[in-house]
């Protein structure tokens, strides 16, 4: 007879083990969990190979919401994740994100800081003397201003973000299994086990794909057409003799962004949408530095002309071609088959808030704090984007 387990999660990184956590802590929900990952050493996942940066900055509502949350939740990390007395520590530093705009790009920067403010973000719209003032580092002779936020933003470790969810959900009784899903066995409406690759089949109530670029698979194995790809970002990281007291993470107008990192910095931009295929090699586009990234960060800061690459890395980004959103919940057409994908690039903030989420699903089927539903299947179906214009 198939083994059985209430709720079976494919994938073990920051949304899967957010959602093993929550949902194994959660007060209305006593079933067994178990998460399939295929790779626990987590080398190539996203989360492991991320910016791993938090923003209150998008114009989105319902992406904002999510990530004070996140911040919320990381802030208290070291009690809410603790084990046998131990607190994680995720190395969180609230340094802010500063959007940069030029004249052009002036009026979307103040709509977007007026849709963050009205949510309690804490941002602050500079002009371009004040940008001068706060940070003399920055060249702002082209810009007519920035965005800065003032607490809640900033970066942390990533993968010590995955080994807390999975150490507390450990913890509180889910089993992780290093195995690969490789199909779902769909009756009518229902998924009822999932099938491993290696034979075995696991049999479930609930189903989370929590698989990162390996999500579309998932659901094509249920019959679902998932609009997401796989898309390689390359992170760059260099040393320079610059000193940039109080350096946010600063997002150029041409959408280049850096941040300091150890006694360095890191820096990536988005290859233009025409240059950027479905891709699943991750061999570093070192011309993004040398041509792109280094002559543009040089402008925006002339001591960055001194800057020396120490290391460079490829990752992917799960990108919902359709918005650049995630794509939470269920498909109208099997009722327990949770997705929970698409995150775009902002999937790390997001872990907490979505890993709750697919709890509430789960154990009330519905949201009962904050109301994903404007990240369904619905809009996908319909063909009706939630665009995110701050993608970065
Ligand atoms: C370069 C880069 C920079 C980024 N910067 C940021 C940032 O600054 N802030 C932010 O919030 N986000 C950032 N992101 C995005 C963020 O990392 C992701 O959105 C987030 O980590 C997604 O988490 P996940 O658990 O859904 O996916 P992943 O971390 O990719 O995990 C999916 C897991 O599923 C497993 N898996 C896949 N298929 C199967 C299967 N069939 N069976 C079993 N296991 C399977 C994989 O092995 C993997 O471990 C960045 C991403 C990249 C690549």
């Amino acid at each position: 007879m198939a083994e059985h387990f209430d709720v079976v999660i494919v994938g073990g990184a920051a949304i899967g083990s957010a959602a093993a956590y929550f949902l194994a802590a959660h007060a209305d929900f006593g079933g067994s969990i178990l998460v399939l990952e295929q790779d626990l050493s987590y080398q190539k996942c996203a989360t492991t190979l991320s910016a791993a940066s938090i923003r209150h900055q998008f114009s989105t509502p319902g992406n904002i919401r999510m990530s004070q949350f996140g911040t919320e939740f990381i802030r208290s990390i070291g009690t809410t994740l603790a084990v046998e007395g131990e607190a994680p520590d995720v190395g969180f530093i609230e340094g802010g994100y500063l959007f940069l705009a030029t004249a052009a790009g002036a009026d979307v920067l103040k709509a977007n800081h007026g849709v963050q403010t009205a949510l309690g973000a804490d941002i602050a719209l500079l002009s371009a003397e004040a940008l001068g003032t706060r940070f003399p580092w920055l060249d702002t002779a082209d810009l007519a201003g920035g965005a800065y936020g003032l607490s809640g933003e900033g970066w942390l470790d990533a993968y010590a973000l995955l080994r807390s969810f999975r150490r507390k959900a450990v913890s509180l009784g889910v089993t992780y299994r290093q195995a690969r899903a490789a199909g779902l066995s769909r009756a009518g409406h229902e998924i009822v086990a999932v099938e491993l690759a290696d034979g075995t089949r696991v049999a479930c109530g609930t189903v989370i794909n929590a698989a990162g670029t390996g999500a579309p698979a998932l659901a094509r194995a249920a019959g679902i057409d998932l609009p997401v790809q796989s898309r390689k970002r390359c992170v760059f990281h260099f040393t320079s003799p610059a000193r940039l007291p109080d350096c946010p993470l600063v997002i150029d107008p041409s959408g280049a962004y850096f941040r300091p990192e150890g006694t360095g910095f890191i820096c990536g931009i988005a290859p233009p949408e025409a240059d950027d295929p479905e891709c699943f090699d991750f061999d570093v586009t070192h011309a993004l530095f040398d041509e792109v990234l280094w002559p543009t960060l040089a402008a925006r800061v002339p001591q960055f002309e001194a800057a020396r690459l120490q290391h460079a890395w490829a990752g992917h980004y799960d990108v919902n071609t359709l918005d650049h959103n995630a794509i939470i919940g269920a498909h109208p057409e099997v009722a327990n088959l949770l997705f929970a994908n698409g995150f775009s690039g902002h999937g790390l903030q997001q872990s907490p808030a979505v890993g709750r989420a697919l709890a509430e699903l789960v154990a009330h089927g519905a949201f009962r704090t904050l109301d994903l539903s404007a990240f369904g299947w619905q809009r996908v179906l319909e063909n009706r984007p939630l665009l995110e214009i701050n993608v970065v």
